[in-house]
């Protein structure tokens, strides 16, 4: 029997072919006007096998993958949702796909307008006045932000605003892309209740403070309802607040950064408007600003002039510079458009609701065998800090292996930092009631193996494609090129 866990080189066979093409065109006529000097001088060390071989070598390899398409993937703060196959279907037209970014603008004007409209539509979700998408994601985004918030501060003359506020339970991009922006990274802590401690900002706010990086709701799931009166610390303080939006569902067309009072935002449009993710895919992370920081955003823009007709700028004199080569990533602005379109004005508000209820209704019925530290309502995610029982010794990373073994992604492990153990989960609007119970039910499940025979929870996966990995030495050693195993 053929192995298909061989890689394709082990498979090849000397002579064997997978396609047939006309000798003619492709083999002497078709090289001529090619420079000699760039022709290949021996046969490239291709692996040589017939199709089928090659269809059942990359189908069996996409098999070993887990995906949203495979299966539950309630992965917090990475909104591992449902992405609709027609937004695929549409930003794979050949329209679209053979755009080529320098074309003269009289040529694309379907495409700057979607571009336009999406700048709009993000605005208006937003409460921002204006949009740029040319960041490339989420933390391209923040960087871009924050270069806004030094040139704003810079542009009026004012040079010691040298720290940003983060605080202690933000996404770890925040303080990194702080650092890469050039700003001094201060800490501000969080109360019991996931919330900021605004008796312990009000002594970090002075006249070297650029500005605070936020989200809200927060990285624990859960809202600030101080947001107004941080706002108006921060705003005293002539700083600036910059509102992490990466995971926007929660409060889609309901509530609005711009009205809470923030600046500058981020969004992902690979996680709140639907393109698959993970595992470096693409990725669109899209700066709104309120009106007074509109000039600085980059070049190029995209504006419409008053017959209606789009125009590719570059002429800001007050602009951060470019952050990207070109626009960005157009497919993913696509699928987002597509997305928020197909919608509409009155559907949206129901993302957040759902995406709550359904990570209330995990929260509630697990909290019986999972700690949970921080109680009451909590919005699109939440974080449980391990077993209740930890008499075993079962941890939360053991849980999570355990998971695999039922067919489940695991949450987010270990992050936030706030707790020890913690597992933070978040459902995601596009799951259904019976996915949730049966996830509920094997959550349920390992705790009563943690109690029993614990063994059994600290050995697994037993059933996925690998076995537990060294995941250290996996993410500094890891073996990217082709090795043949039989030799070594
Ligand atoms: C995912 C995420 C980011 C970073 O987005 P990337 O596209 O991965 O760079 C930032 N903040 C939060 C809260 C996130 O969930």
């Amino acid at each position: 029997m053929v192995n298909y866990d061989k890689i394709i080189f082990e498979l090849s066979a000397p002579g064997r072919k997978g396609y047939s093409l006309p000798s003619d065109n492709y083999h002497t006529d078709g090289f001529k006007d090619i420079p000699s000097d760039l022709l290949r001088k021996q046969e490239a060390d291709l692996p040589e096998v017939n199709e089928l071989d090659v269809v059942r070598h990359y189908t069996n390899l996409s098999n070993k993958n887990f995906g949203v398409d495979t299966g539950f993937y309630p992965l917090g703060s990475c909104t591992m949702k449902y992405n609709p196959k027609i937004n695929e279907e549409l930003c794979s037209l050949p329209e679209f796909t053979s755009l080529h970014p320098l074309q003269d603008e009289n040529s694309v004007q379907g495409a700057l307008e979607l571009y336009w409209n999406l700048q709009k539509m993000l605005s208006e979700i937003a409460g921002l006045e204006e949009f740029t998408l040319n960041p490339y994601a989420g933390a391209h985004g923040e960087l871009t932000g924050l270069l806004v918030m030094k040139k704003y501060h810079e542009s009026r003359g004012d040079f010691k605003r040298t720290k940003v506020i983060v605080p202690d339970s933000a996404h770890g991009t925040n303080p990194a892309s702080a650092m890469v922006a050039g700003f001094e990274v201060v800490e501000v802590k969080s109360k019991p209740n996931g919330s900021i401690d605004v008796e312990d900002l009000k002594p970090l706010l002075d006249d070297t403070v650029a500005g605070i990086m936020m989200t809200n709701p927060n990285t624990l799931g859960m809202f600030e309802t101080e947001i107004v009166e941080i706002a108006k610390l921060v705003h005293d303080a002539g700083g600036l607040l910059y509102y992490d939006g990466a995971n926007l569902n929660p409060l889609l067309g309901k509530v609005r950064p711009g009205d809470m009072g923030f600046d500058i935002m981020h969004i992902n449009l690979h996680k709140t408007f639907s393109t698959p993710h993970g595992g470096g895919g693409p990725g669109s992370g899209p700066v709104g600003v309120a009106s007074h920081l509109t000039k600085h955003l980059p070049n190029p823009r995209v504006v419409k002039d008053e017959n209606d007709k789009f125009h590719i700028l570059s002429d800001n004199k007050d602009t951060l510079g470019n952050i990207s080569s070109f626009m960005g990533n157009f497919g993913v602005m696509m699928r987002a458009y597509a997305y928020i379109l197909s919608l509409g004005k009155e559907n949206i508000k129901n993302v957040g609701p759902l995406s709550t209820l359904n990570a209330n209704y995990i929260k509630e019925s697990l909290k019986d065998d999972f700690l949970l530290p921080i109680e009451g309502v909590c919005k699109h995610e939440f974080v449980f800090d391990g077993l209740k029982d930890k008499s075993t010794g079962v941890t939360t990373l053991n849980v999570a292996k355990r998971l695999l073994d039922y067919g489940f992604h695991a949450p987010t492990i270990y992050f936030p930092l706030l707790f020890h153990e913690s597992m933070m989960i978040e459902p995601t609007e596009t799951e259904s009631k019976d996915t949730l119970d049966r996830f509920i039910e094997v959550m349920h499940k390992i705790a009563e193996e943690a109690r029993e025979m614990p063994e059994v929870v600290k050995d697994a996966p037993v059933n996925t494609i690998v076995r537990k990995l060294d995941e250290t030495t996996a993410a500094k050693n890891p073996i990217l090129k082709y090795k043949d195993l039989t030799e070594v």
